[in-house]
């Protein structure tokens, strides 16, 4: 089981080295055009003040992998709670976001079936299976079908990271959409090994133009960074990086309340519930570690607030 996940170590960040090989060859990062500088101050007067964007999250696919990348098995809290490495189910979901002004928008990607059935016409085929153990995956429902429930086109699609089951319905998404990612997200990766990955993984993202995100400090310093991504404060872009170096959460204000996309910051429950950050899975676990906290500060602060996890319910 080893080698399994250290394949998918491997595999799950060659994203990153795409975005690098795309500026090469003519396929430039851009700064966004939205994502006006706020901070933690202003996000927080604002987040338990109903608002206008609807969020349906959308279970794109059941998984599993191993318990000991989605939590850091060497915690105090994870050995106290006698966790050991395990198959753990999981889930990949999609959100959908609409915003009455500037219309739909996908946090996260979801799968496209195209990957897991044709693995040749697609090209990457072979990589979601050394990644993704196709055989552990069963789709629920995949990226062309949520994109054909929409009324009307996509506007964009809003990364939390780029590994691998969190852009594998790209391929569904139309050409010329916009795909907004943290700058850091696109450039931090600089490891050979991903090397070899580069091409297959370009054809992921291809067609689609990159905008990044220009995160500032947070002039209250709660977080690395704060954006209003429509400057109308419906919904805010929050800099945690860590599980990889452009890791963005979302907090999205509805009619309902407010609610939280952690990203990959939490995979699990458990990790959320017990502070306990991703395992091997992730960049850096005393960065992640820090941010999965600060959200978690965030949630305790507004308890009305609903979180989503990276992968579990
Ligand atoms: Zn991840």
């Amino acid at each position: 089981m080893k080698t399994t996940y250290a394949l998918f170590d491997a595999f799950v960040s060659a994203p990153t080295l795409l975005l690098r090989g795309c500026a090469v060859t003519g396929h430039p990062v851009t700064d966004a055009a939205m994502g006006r500088l706020s901070g933690s101050a202003e996000m927080e007067r604002l987040l338990d003040q109903p608002g206008p964007v609807t969020l349906e999250t959308v279970v794109s696919a059941d998984w599993s992998v191993s318990l000991a990348g989605m939590v850091n098995l060497k915690r105090p809290a994870a050995i106290a709670a006698g966790l050991q490495d395990r198959e753990e189910p999981i889930q990949v979901y999609v959100h959908v976001l609409k915003h009455p002004k500037y219309g739909n928008f996908l946090v996260d990607t979801g799968i496209s079936r195209k990957l897991v059935d044709d693995p040749t016409g697609s090209g990457v085929g072979w990589l979601v299976r050394a990644v993704m153990h196709t055989n552990k995956l069963r789709i629920r429902k995949s990226t062309v079908e949520i994109l054909q429930e929409l009324n009307g086109p996509l506007a964009g699609v809003f990364f939390t990271h780029l590994h691998l089951d969190h852009i594998a319905g790209t391929p569904d998404v139309p050409a010329g959409t916009p795909l907004y990612i943290s700058w850091p997200e696109a450039t931090a990766e600089r490891s050979f090994k991903y090397i070899f990955t580069r091409r297959s993984t370009n054809n992921l993202l291809a067609g689609k133009p990159l905008r990044e995100w220009r995160f500032r400090p947070d002039p209250q310093g709660k977080f690395d960074g704060v954006l209003d991504v429509f400057g109308d404060g419906s919904v805010f872009a929050i800099s945690v990086p860590g599980h990889t170096p452009g890791s963005v959460a979302y907090a999205v204000r509805t009619p309902h309340g407010p609610v939280l996309l952690s990203g990959d910051t939490s995979h699990t429950r458990w990790g959320w519930e017990h502070g306990v950050e991703p395992g091997t899975y992730t960049d850096d676990n005393d960065r992640n570690l820090e941010n999965l906290q600060r959200l978690k500060a965030l949630a305790d602060r507004h308890p009305n607030m609903a979180v989503r996890l990276g992968h579990q319910p």
